[in-house]
């Protein structure tokens, strides 16, 4: 899966200029406090930068950034075509500046270097190139009201938009937003996740570079209790555009409730299910698949396929393959071009994750294999792959989002049991099933309350689909041409004639 590079990485990462500032105005800024946090490498520990920890000072200084070139229009009121340039010319200085970019993001993330190069980097120049190439292809409307009046139906940005974004994917679910608002004409305030500032700071950096005017792609960082929560209660920002957890997407709905109504957009959580049937003509392949895409990017994946739904009669054959699978992801040196499973974001979290191993026991689940910390003379956070097996649908491990490489193997009679059960979720994010019956094909992704369904593979990928979540997984839904709607207000304009 992974593509080797040849980049010798350690040596390449003791040469690293990280840079550790917040970028407003168009200029590298500290917190007004003074204040920094500390950012570790989940790798092995070690200390990269002091990161400015700003509060709402700096989140008013923001917005004023913001609004103040907002309504100058040196950036709202260029032509499209002429933001499109830009955009385009962003896609490319990424492409040019992959190998920086990828190394910042595995050090502060933990995620396999050849990942960030061939996944999380590329899919940003293609979402800054696909946004670019896509917004002078975006059309108003003259609306059929007959011959009295011109009515217009025109797209017009919302104005200044923030969005708050997660440590999983760093750059990539920021750039899913900063992308599409930039497109339509918006200024951006971003403020990446603490355990994962650096790599939103170059790009903010790279964006002036390809002319993107000062003020209008802002970056705030520091804590979501403080930062976050400014920008979510602040009155004068028009939309909020979030990735994170389900709990505090709640939040955000509060603060917005709380302040100006501001348009709020939610990428929340998943609990995917992913049901391998006996119709489905090569039981291994359809594990072995499952498996890759459970432990890919440690399985810090809100589309993960945590609970792999298997008909009685393919379970055995699923799960040892699963455990052949686990072999290729016994977590290593996240700087070697081989690795597939690297750390996880923090010591904090691998606690946390390793916390469900307990649960599961305790909820009378088995655990196959792994549970355990691994790599711990690095000093870094590691946990081997594990496979929980006979969980029922009711145990937490089954119910919660654990966010690390542990997947649940629900045995069941039927499809008719597989669908209760994946439906039976909070969450509706994604989903999948293996079968060669056509139309139990058709039936079963019809009826699997979930944002996307993947039928005979899982995490098919591309810029032109929607991505997001039914139920608790969200509100709205991330790249394609669909996303552009959420960065506008719709005008009606009447003139009699
Ligand atoms: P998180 O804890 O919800 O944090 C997300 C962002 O919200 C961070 O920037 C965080 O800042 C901020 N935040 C935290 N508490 C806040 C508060 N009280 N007020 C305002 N902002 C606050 O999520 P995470 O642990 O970083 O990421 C994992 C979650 O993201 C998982 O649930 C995963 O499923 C979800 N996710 C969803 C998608 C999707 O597209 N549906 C994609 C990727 C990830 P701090 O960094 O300071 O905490
Ligand atoms: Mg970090």
């Amino acid at each position: 899966m992974n593509k080797p590079t040849t980049m010798d990485w350690h040596a390449a990462a003791k040469s690293l200029k990280i840079r550790a500032h917040g970028i407003i105005g168009g200029a590298a800024t500290l917190a007004k406090s003074g204040k920094t946090f500390a950012s570790h490498s989940p790798i092995d520990g070690a200390h990269l930068a002091d990161v400015p920890l700003m509060a709402q000072e700096d989140v008013d200084a923001a917005v004023i950034s913001a609004r103040t070139a907002f309504d100058d229009g040196r950036w709202s009121h260029q032509p499209p075509s002429a933001r499109k340039a830009v955009l385009q010319r962003l896609g490319d200085l990424i492409r040019e500046n992959r190998d920086e970019l990828a190394l910042l993001e595995t050090l502060d993330m933990g995620k396999p270097i050849s990942d960030s190069l061939s996944v999380d980097v590329r899919a940003v120049a293609n979402c800054f190139s696909y946004y670019g190439e896509a917004l002078d292809k975006v059309y108003d409307e003259v609306a059929p009201t007959g011959k009295d009046y011109l009515a217009m139906v025109t797209k017009e940005p919302l104005g200044v938009v923030a969005a708050v974004v997660p440590w999983n994917f760093p750059m990539l679910m920021a750039t899913w937003k900063v992308a599409p608002a930039l497109a339509m004409g918006n200024s951006v305030i971003l403020k990446p996740a603490e355990q994962s500032s650096l790599t939103a700071i170059r790009l903010a950096e790279l964006a002036l570079e390809a002319g993107v005017p000062e003020g209008v792609f802002n970056v705030v960082t520091g804590l979501g209790p403080d930062v976050g929560r400014a920008l979510g209660l602040h009155m004068d920002i028009d939309g909020l555009f979030f990735t994170g957890s389900t709990q505090v997407g709640k939040f955000f709905m509060e603060y917005a409730a709380q302040s100006n109504l501001k348009k709020i957009g939610l990428e929340l959580g998943g609990k995917s299910p992913n049901i391998i049937l006996k119709s489905y003509r090569d039981t291994a392949h359809a594990a072995r698949t499952s498996a890759n895409s459970a432990w890919f990017n440690q399985g810090e994946m809100c589309t993960c396929p945590s609970r792999l739904i298997v008909e009685e009669s393919v379970h055995d054959e699923v799960v040892e393959t699963l455990k052949e699978v686990a072999k290729d992801y016994a977590p290593n040196d996240p700087l070697d071009p081989a690795t597939s499973m690297g750390a996880l974001v923090d010591a904090r979290h691998a606690e946390r994750v390793l916390g469900f191993v307990d649960a599961a026991r305790a909820d009378g689940a088995d655990v196959a294999i792994g549970g355990k910390k691994a790599r711990e003379e690095t000093g870094g956070s590691y946990v081997e792959p594990t496979i929980f097996d006979n969980v029922r649908n009711d145990m937490r491990v089954a119910q919660e989002e654990i966010f690390g490489p542990m997947v649940s193997v629900i045995p069941v009679k039927d499809q008719d049991e597989a669908i209760k059960v994946a439906n039976d979720s909070p969450y509706g994010l994604a989903s999948a099933v293996w079968t060669d019956d056509l139309s139990t094909a058709h039936k079963m992704s019809a009826q699997l309350r979930a944002g996307m369904v993947y039928v005979n593979c899982y995490d098919a990928d591309d810029m032109t689909t929607p991505f997001g979540g039914y139920k608790q997984s969200g509100i709205g839904r991330d790249k394609s041409l669909h996303a552009l709607d959420k960065y506008v207000e719709l005008k009606a304009t009447w003139i009699k004639l």
